[in-house]
């Protein structure tokens, strides 16, 4: 049996299929040399606009800044409650802190990894009777499939919260013909290399409807500029995606939807192998994921990790700590029933090889081991 190794993400694949139309954008940039703010920025600005159907889409730094700069325009600060679920990369937890707000953790659903409405709702209603003022939440789209925002809009409004969707692992995704860009007031996103939509670099963007909103974004993420960069009327920060980040991208956004097929089609041939065995990803009938991750639920988690590594097959446990067990958050309120779910699933989950280019044998490889490791 072939045993070279499988790759976790192969951005090797996809940079040999694009590898001429990159280089020439880059060259292209490196000829003109407007490196901060050039024409590309612009240009894929509004290709992204136009891909979500978002009315703003604003390039920043990273999508760690995009959250950092919403919740800077929400004017959030101390005393202001931020829901954010427990299953998450740190990033969506680290912002409100940073801003001097408190962070408060809200379990997941078990069949979709997502903001649990139930435990939100709790969780507003302890804050308010904690102190706290309830300001934001921030649902995050795990592994690509879009939280549930018809529930969490409607808390929303109920609570005056703003709602700030995490997409750094979504876009691409969609509720019915909603596609992620447009489930919530605010969007973050995130073009660091490994997710579905990566740059070469680090990258982000915010994107709204509201023009006044996006407004207040070309400003903060320009050191709170107002006629100029040296006319500051806000306190702000400096947030840009450079001009070679975003020449790489509009060449990327241009073969992503047909990359977001091929993820599609690999995470359908997972589901049909694997359903017996674990807990596969379910979606709701109108939802659709970008695939950023195939993750299921494994009773002996640990085992199939080991046989995958043993077989030279890289796979990840995205996140073996909830939130409130991470060593610098232990002391933020978490839900009033507590994150069961949350903790059962940081135990159980493992995340197998997905990107668009993984071949037929190379899956069956991954799924033949997995199988085998699961039913000896
Ligand atoms: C990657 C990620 C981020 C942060 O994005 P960066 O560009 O690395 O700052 C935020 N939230 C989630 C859920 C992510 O997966």
């Amino acid at each position: 049996m072939n045993s070279a190794p499988i790759a976790f993400v192969d951005l090797k694949s996809q940079r040999e299929r694009i590898r001429s139309r990159i280089d020439a954008a880059i060259a292209a940039v490196m000829d003109h040399g407007i490196y901060i703010h050039g024409k590309e920025v612009g240009e894929f600005e509004a290709m992204l606009a136009e891909f979500t159907g978002a009315e703003h889409a604003m390039g920043c730094g990273n999508g760690t800044d995009a959250l950092q700069l919403i919740l800077m325009a929400e004017g959030v600060g101390p005393g202001d409650a931020v829901f954010i679920p427990a299953l998450t990369f740190i990033a969506t937890a680290e912002v409100a802190p940073l801003l001097g707000a408190t962070p408060v953790i809200v379990d997941v659903l078990p069949n979709t990894f997502n903001m649990d409405p139930n435990s939100l709702e709790d969780a507003v209603t302890m804050a308010r009777e904690m102190g706290l003022n309830p300001k934001i939440v921030i649902p995050v789209d795990l592994f690509g499939q879009p939280a549930d925002y018809n529930s969490i809009n409607t808390i929303a409004e109920r609570h005056g919260l703003i709602v700030v969707a995490d997409a750094a692992q979504s876009v691409g995704g969609s509720v019915g013909n909603i596609k992620v860009g447009k489930l919530a007031t605010w969007t973050a996103t995130s073009f660091f290399p490994s997710k579905p939509l990566g740059c070469y670099g680090d990258g982000g963007a915010v994107m709204t409807d509201d023009p006044t909103r996006a407004a207040l974004i070309r400003s903060l993420q320009v050191h709170g500029k107002g006629e100029n960069k040296y006319d500051n009327v806000r306190v702000g920060i400096n947030s840009r995606l450079d001009t070679i980040q975003a020449a790489i991208l509009k060449e990327k956004i241009a073969i992503f939807p047909c990359e977001i097929i091929a993820r599609e089609r690999i995470a359908k041939r997972y589901n049909a192998a694997l359903f017996d065995i674990a807990a596969v990803p379910t979606l709701a009938g109108n939802i659709k994921s970008s695939w950023a991750l195939y993750t299921g639920v494994f009773e002996s988690r640990d085992e199939v990790m080991l046989k995958l590594k043993d077989a030279g097959i890289s796979s990840v446990v995205y996140y073996s700590l909830p939130v409130n067990r991470q060593r610098g958050y232990l002391n933020y309120p978490v839900a009033p029933a507590g994150l069961p779910t949350a903790d059962l699933l940081a135990g159980k989950v493992l995340s197998l090889p997905m990107h668009p280019y993984l071949d037929e044998q190379a899956q069956a490889r991954v799924i033949d081991t997995v199988r085998s490791a699961v039913i000896g």
